[in-house]
């Protein structure tokens, strides 16, 4: 019933997470009949470019302009001895609405997972490790979502970490077990993070 352009439209927002087809569908219609060219054009250009121009921090890996540190390892207010460890970049941006950390960050990309075949080497922590051998870091606080996939990865880090710096700890669970961390509100994290405790490995 769509002409091709359209219906290609509709599939490609129909990959998006979240988006069903019916929602697919009024976007798609929202843009062809309610969006001006030029902002049709400012939208896909936003998405070029982001593509483009954006890569991962060579100090934290978490998301950066490209050739550039973060805002967070660029900010030399912020704490070097202390580096907080999330598994998504997502995860780093509710710590900091939290407004309880003042450190460093690192993002793994993702949680050890046996089953599906994530092991160390497909995570970023041999970047972690090599922060950690530097005589910098005195506390490595694991922020890992709370559910298998998080337990098992800051329990592997903690066996690998203890050796190279002072203290090793974790959040609190202060959040929903199962849930992920994105989704927990900022008061429960600023809880988890205060409350965080040395992980024996
Ligand atoms: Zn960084």
């Amino acid at each position: 019933v769509y002409p091709d352009p359209l219906r290609n439209a509709i599939d490609e927002l129909g990959r998006l997470p979240g988006i069903g087809p019916k929602n697919a569908a009024r976007l798609a219609f929202h843009l062809l009949l309610k969006t001006s060219n030029e902002d049709a054009t400012r939208f896909a250009d936003a998405i070029v470019q982001m593509k483009a121009q954006t890569t991962f921090c060579p100090v934290c890996c978490s998301v950066a302009a490209n050739g550039e540190l973060c805002g967070i390892c660029a900010d030399d207010r912020r704490d070097p001895s202390m580096i907080c460890v999330v598994q998504d970049p997502r995860d780093l941006v509710v710590m900091e609405r939290s407004g309880t950390f003042a450190g460093r960050y690192h993002v793994l990309h993702g949680g050890l997972s046996p089953l599906e075949g994530i092991g160390p080497d497909q995570l970023r922590i041999a970047e972690l490790e090599a922060r950690c051998r530097g005589g910098v870091v005195d506390e490595v606080i694991l922020c890992t979502n709370p559910n298998v996939e998080g337990d098992t990865t800051a329990l592997y880090l903690a066996k690998v970490l203890g050796p190279l710096v002072a203290k090793v700890t974790k959040i609190a669970s202060g959040v929903p077990v199962g849930g992920d961390l994105e989704y927990a509100d900022e008061m429960t994290i600023g809880r988890a993070f205060e409350g965080r405790r040395d992980l024996e490995a």
